[in-house]
């Protein structure tokens, strides 16, 4: 942390520890829209991939995810805001990029010490992001085999009331011949 007062344009260290969105390629159907998912009786199914998917707007190829940044990044204040409390000055200031209000307890005088700094909020932060992304894209894939599944059950559903409609329309067109006959 720095303690003495800073001013605008004074270069620091900050630790730039959380995360940040990234586009990045699908990881279950790697840009082709579509997976293969096999049956248990070996048939194969195309289906569109639904980690990268979108409802009716179909598969896209590429998820955002948000990926975690750990890093001491040189900054330079861009503006700052005084308070006097008591007889106390507090300080925030301003930064551009990354776009973020601190105070003093968040900048660093050299790499080394925001590196330190860095190590101790990344630990604290990591564990508990890694094990929400993992379940993902296993629920992902579990997703996929239900909507084949899924699928598969409504195109015979379907299949068969068309067969039943087409068969009471012919009926139908049975009768009426008879009747007009
Ligand atoms: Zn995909």
């Amino acid at each position: 942390m720095i303690d003495r007062e800073l001013k605008i344009g004074d270069k620091v260290w900050y630790p730039a520890v959380g995360t940040r969105l990234v586009r990045e390629d699908c990881q279950v159907c790697f840009g082709n829209l579509r997976v293969v998912v096999r049956l248990g009786n070996n048939i194969e199914v195309s289906t569109p991939c639904s980690h990268c998917g979108r409802g009716y707007e179909g598969s896209s190829g590429y998820t955002n995810n948000w990926e975690r940044v750990a890093r001491a990044e040189q900054v330079s204040i861009a503006g700052m805001t005084v308070r006097v409390r008591s007889d106390k000055r507090e300080i925030e200031y301003a930064l551009l990029a990354p776009c973020v209000t601190v105070t003093g307890e968040d900048l660093f005088e050299t790499e080394e010490l925001c590196a330190i700094e860095v190590t101790k909020r990344n630990e604290a932060q990591s564990d508990a992001e890694d094990c929400s992304r993992k379940s993902s894209k296993k629920s992902s894939i579990e997703k996929l085999t239900w909507n084949v599944g899924y699928h598969q059950r409504e195109a015979r559903e379907l299949r068969a009331k068309i067969a039943y409609h087409d068969e009471r329309a012919l009926v139908l067109k049975a009768r009426n011949k008879e009747i007009k006959g």
